[in-house]
Formats: C-alpha cells, sequence, structure tokens
C-alpha cells in the first residue's frame, strides 16, 4: 500500500522548490517561513485543533494541499490558526453546525474528506455503560462522519480525487476483539460499516473510500504510553493515501499499509 515512487517524487520535487529550481509552480508560504508547491488539491479534515487532525493539517499543508480544518472551537484553536489552512467551525454532532459548514463550502471543490474527530470513553463492563454517555460515542463517532460526508458530498463529486478517509481503530475489529471499550468498538465498527456502504454505492463514480486505524498513537486519546508519535501515525496513513487506486475502495488498512480484519 505504501508508495515509494510518490513519496520520492514528492520529496525529489520538495528539492527542486526548496532550491528554486521548479518554475511557474505555484508556491505557497507556510508559517513557518518555508515554501511548498501547491498541488491544486483540497483537503476537509474534522477535528483538526489538536491529536492526529492537527498533524494531518500539519503535513498536508506542508505538501502543498489546501487545507480546510474544522475545530469546534476555532477561537481555541492556535496551533491549527498557526499553520497555513483555512479554520472552520464544526462540531459534528451539531445539525446546524454541519449546516452552515455546507452552506460556506458551497461550490467548492474538495478532493478529500478526512473525517478524523472522535471521543474514546473507556468502558469495560456491561455495568457501567451509561445510555447517555453511549449514545453521545455513536452521535460523534458514527452518525457524525455520516451526516459530514452527507453534507459535503457535492464538493467532493466535484472534487477530482474523490476520497473519503474513515478514521477508524483496530478495536472495531470484530475477528481482533479481545473485549472492553464497549461503545467505542461499536460506534467504529458502525463507522466501518458505512464505509463499505459508501464505498459500494460510489464507487462506480470514481469515489476511494477507506477505513484507516492510526495505529496506537500518543495524543490525549492515545495517551503517553503510545507506541507511535502524530508524526509516525500521519506519514504511514498520508503513505496509505497517496497509494490508493480504485482496488482499495471500502476496505480498511492500518497506517503502515497492512489490511485489518473486519
Ligand atoms: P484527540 O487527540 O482526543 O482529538 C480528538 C479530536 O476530535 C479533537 O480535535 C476534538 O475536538 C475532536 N472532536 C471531539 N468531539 C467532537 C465533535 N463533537 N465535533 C467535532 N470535533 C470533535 O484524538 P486523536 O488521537 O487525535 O484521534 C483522532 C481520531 O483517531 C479519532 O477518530 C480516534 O478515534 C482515532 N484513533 C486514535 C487512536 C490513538 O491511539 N490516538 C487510535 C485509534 C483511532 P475538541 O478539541 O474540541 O475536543
Amino acid at each position: 500500500m505504501k508508495n515509494p515512487a510518490s513519496s520520492l517524487i514528492r520529496s525529489i520535487l520538495g528539492v527542486l522548490a526548496g532550491a528554486g529550481l521548479l518554475f511557474g509552480v505555484a508556491t505557497t508560504s507556510l508559517a513557518d517561513g518555508h515554501e511548498s508547491e501547491a498541488n491544486g488539491h483540497t483537503v476537509l479534515i474534522t477535528g483538526a485543533n489538536r491529536g492526529l487532525g492537527l498533524e494531518f493539517a500539519r503535513q498536508y499543508a506542508a505538501d502543498g494541499w489546501t487545507v480546510i480544518g474544522t475545530a469546534r472551537r476555532p477561537a481555541g484553536a492556535e496551533e491549527l490558526a498557526a499553520l497555513d489552512v483555512e479554520v472552520m467551525q464544526l462540531d459534528v454532532t451539531d445539525r446546524e453546525s454541519i449546516a452552515a459548514l455546507a452552506a460556506a463550502l458551497d461550490g467548492r471543490a474538495i478532493d478529500m474528506l478526512i473525517n478524523n474527530a472522535g471521543i474514546f470513553p473507556r468502558v469495560s463492563e456491561i455495568d457501567n455503560i451509561d445510555a447517555d454517555a453511549y449514545l453521545q460515542t455513536l452521535t460523534v463517532n458514527t452518525l457524525g462522519p455520516v451526516l459530514v460526508t452527507q453534507a459535503v458530498m457535492p464538493n467532493l463529486r466535484a472534487g477530482e480525487l474523490k476520497q473519503v478517509i474513515n478514521i477508524t481503530s483496530g478495536l472495531a475489529s470484530i475477528e481482533r476483539n479481545s473485549g472492553g471499550f464497549y461503545g467505542y468498538r461499536e460506534s467504529k465498527a458502525a463507522l466501518n460499516m458505512f464505509t463499505s456502504t459508501l464505498a459500494a454505492e460510489l464507487g462506480e463514480d470514481g469515489f476511494i473510500c477507506l477505513a484507516l486505524h492510526p495505529g496506537w498513537v500518543r495524543t490525549d486519546m492515545g495517551g503517553a504510553n503510545a507506541n507511535l508519535s502524530p508524526e509516525e501515525s500521519v506519514s504511514g496513513m498520508s503513505s496509505v493515501i497517496d497509494g490508493l487506486t480504485a482496488e482499495h475502495n471500502g476496505r480498511y488498512f492500518g497506517y503502515d499499509g497492512s489490511e485489518v480484519a473486519w
């Protein structure tokens, strides 16, 4: 799944651009003073103010993408705002917020949607399941990506790449299930099924829809003991995304390009 050729080409282009050897290629200035060639593609990332979403925004902006990063509270999204990205408000549980985002994006082509926003309650005993918390997990992790995808479907249809990347989890795998994490597992397994169903509907139209597991990552969610940095996880995931072709539509991969058992 990794696409070394594409990464190599990007590295070479980066070196050439850095050395001023690429003429006639539009460049965008980054907040850190570096420049990268604009590649003409646009990515929309939910939950981009921290964690993996922020790292996706950082890496795609550095690669010359037009990045639209969403945050529930844009006023508090300083790290995101410091990047060369557009910051837009989005709470994936709030239908008015989703509609306002869609209205703000009306008429714009979006090449890739990364449904990244999520929550991770830790409930490991049946006796501790709380109905409201359980529903909230499904609302954020499952219904949120479904409604966001639906809302920006005209933008994705107008995009060149037509990629929907749903950030799932290895904990969604029924085959690998070792118990615990009620609610979270179900929410991500349902997200996987949404990915598969969307892929079946839209594959003929050139869409590539993917369930992508980031690994265990040192974010607020993953905690300090996780084995991957956000940089490592997102570099791996973007290599997987770089290598996507129609044959990958509707599949479930890890950040390292390995296929995950449903
Ligand atoms: P994180 O550090 O906790 O960040 C979660 C992000 O989601 C934040 O930007 C948060 O915004 C946003 N969010 C939460 N509820 C939201 C809502 N209702 N509307 C919009 N945004 C909302 O988590 P992360 O580790 O970066 O996780 C990103 C994704 O990877 C999640 O889908 C997670 O399930 C998945 N994942 C992570 C790991 C891991 O080890 N870290 C492993 C497997 C899967 P606020 O700042 O406003 O709360």
